[in-house]
């Protein structure tokens, strides 16, 4: 016992050490405290399209009830269940116990936050991962697939994480390819705890990925994006110069004279990240690129790499959130 307390131990002591060696600059820094967040809507009160707020006496998330829109109509449904549906869907188990309760934690700040901003008129959230947080119904997982996440939400119960008092937008991706996002860069405007920074050890090269797109077909996307273009010459000389974000994804490409963003190609070409190449010749466009997902706040592969190193969820969330603090929901609540 004694011994694997000294291995998790030397595990996390080699993982943050690595982390130091990578990147010193991303340790947390007191400045960033002091930057405002920019969210003010963030001051209204929580409790929107509850049907029951919870007391200090009680358990949160059984007490906290909510409307889930899913393919089936709208259901209301507690929190505690809710939640352990996300995370079934969202994350496997094999994941390890850390990084679910780091993942419960991220879920439950996203939905709380999309209680109060929801993006649909008859419920809280959906159960679409593409808009809101992918749900899986509790009973159609194995009973300890079940019982590992319901373990994960129960011990979090209530956590949220806050920046300056308010809920942070706490969105998460698959898998970053080294390094995550800055909000900015992504989605133009900037979250003082959504920055870039390392994500060692993920399982990257799962997916690594070669898309090879025939010239033709790559010109026609291009000329879509803006019409402006014009090609000439040798394919291998369109591609001019490269951009970078912070988080090492393609910011820009100057191809032809005409500048494209990283996200734009992205979508245009469906690659799996804006962590890409592109490579041209006379017969294809061929793009390499690694991670999956937007690349902003917390990495789940990142996440199941620091639960193995031995870091615990909190160590976790405030690695790929940060400057935020973890409270207690409740504390968000007026008094009654
Ligand atoms: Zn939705």
């Amino acid at each position: 016992m004694r011994d694997s307390v000294l291995a998790a131990l030397a595990a996390a002591l080699l993982w943050t050490a690595l982390s130091l060696l990578i990147l010193p600059e991303e340790r947390p820094a007191a400045d960033r405290a002091s930057v405002p967040a920019k969210r003010e809507e963030t001051e209204a009160e929580i409790p929107v399209r509850t049907e029951a707020v919870p007391t200090e006496e009680q358990d949160f998330d059984p007490a906290y009830s909510l409307a889930v829109l899913t393919p089936d109509g709208v259901q209301t449904m507690d929190l505690h269940s809710y939640l352990t549906g996300v995370l079934l869907a969202e994350m496997p188990v094999s994941f390890g116990e850390e990084a679910l309760k780091a993942q419960a934690v991220a879920c439950r700040t996203y939905t709380l936050e999309r209680c109060r901003n929801s993006r649909h008129a008859e419920a809280a959230v959906c159960t679409d991962s593409h808009c809101c947080q992918a749900w899986t119904a509790p009973a159609d997982a194995t009973p300890d697939a079940r019982k590992q996440a319901e373990a994960a939400v129960s011990a979090t119960d209530g956590l949220v994480l806050l920046y300056q008092g308010a809920l942070i937008d706490a969105t998460f991706f698959s898998c970053s390819g080294g390094r995550t996002e800055d909000a900015a860069a992504v989605w133009g405007s900037d979250l003082p705890y959504l920055k870039a920074v390392a994500s060692p050890g993920e399982d990257a090269e799962r997916f690594s990925n070669e898309l090879r797109v025939p010239l033709e077909d790559f010109r026609a996307v291009l000329e879509t994006l803006d019409g402006e273009i014009r090609f000439s010459g040798d394919p291998g000389t369109w591609l001019e110069s490269v951009q970078y974000t912070a988080g090492g994804g393609v910011a820009s490409m100057r191809l032809c004279g005409r500048v494209f963003r990283g996200t734009v190609l992205r979508k245009a070409f469906s690659l799996r990240s804006t962590v890409f190449t592109l490579s041209l010749n006379r017969e294809e466009a061929v793009f390499a690129s690694r991670g999956n997902g937007h690349r902003v706040g917390m990495s789940q592969y990142g996440a199941a790499a620091m639960a193995q190193a031995g870091n615990d969820y909190e160590t976790i969330l405030k690695w790929y959130y940060r400057g935020v603090e973890l409270s207690r929901a409740d504390t968000l609540f007026a008094p009654s």
